[in-house]
């Protein structure tokens, strides 16, 4: 019924997360039917995005490529307190933190926690990308914001281990934020507060 081209882009949205079928197609179908040129743009922009932007070299953060070079603005700002270091699960996760205010040292993004269940154990882990980052810009204090969820603990508990023999302070994000809940969807409060709330574990 629908144009080859159409149904391949409502595929496509489709696979977006949060996006089911009925909202692809209204997507595709404004899309094709738009006259703004949105989809032409969109679509330069999408083409461009691969060989212009990928995660942070040094944090894992998403970076602008500069000469072959990726590092963000986190990384780039000098007034942060590189001895105290971060580490979330996700960049979304980040972002939350940033826009919190609470947050005054830089980030390393894990991009994924550990979780039995789904095979993913401490090898999977960026452990060692982790402590030469700690070693190279001398932190003293780590956070650890990992969600407090069962797999955010257990990736908590492992980081803990792993970090003590480096000598620096650890500590875990504060509750407030319950149990299982996305640190993407807390208030910016409540995630403030857990920031400044944070106690030690190392
Ligand atoms: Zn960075």
């Amino acid at each position: 019924m629908l144009p080859e081209r159409l149904r391949r882009v409502m595929e496509l949205l489709a696979r977006l997360p949060g996006v089911g079928e009925k909202t692809a197609q209204r997507y595709a179908l404004y899309l094709a039917a738009d006259r703004k040129g949105v989809a032409a743009e969109l679509g330069v922009e999408l083409a461009a995005l691969g060989a212009n932007v990928r995660p942070c070299d040094r944090c894992g953060n998403l970076a602008d490529v500069i000469d072959g070079h990726a590092v963000c603005g986190v990384c780039r700002d000098r007034r942060r307190e590189a001895r105290l270091l971060c580490i979330v699960h996700r960049v979304q996760d980040l972002l939350a933190i940033e826009r919190s205010g609470a947050m005054r040292g830089r980030y390393f993004v894990l991009g994924r926690l550990l979780s039995p269940l789904d095979g993913v154990g401490p090898d999977e882990l960026p452990l060692a990308e982790l402590s030469r980052r700690v070693r190279e810009d001398g932190v003293s204090e780590v956070i650890l914001a990992t969600p407090p969820s069962v797999d955010g603990e257990a990736t908590a508990l492992l980081l803990a281990r792993e970090l003590a023999a480096l000598g620096v302070t650890i500590s875990r994000i504060a509750s407030g934020i319950p149990h299982g809940g996305d640190l993407e969807f807390a208030d910016q409060v409540t995630l403030g507060r857990a920031i400044d709330g944070r106690r030690s574990i190392g």
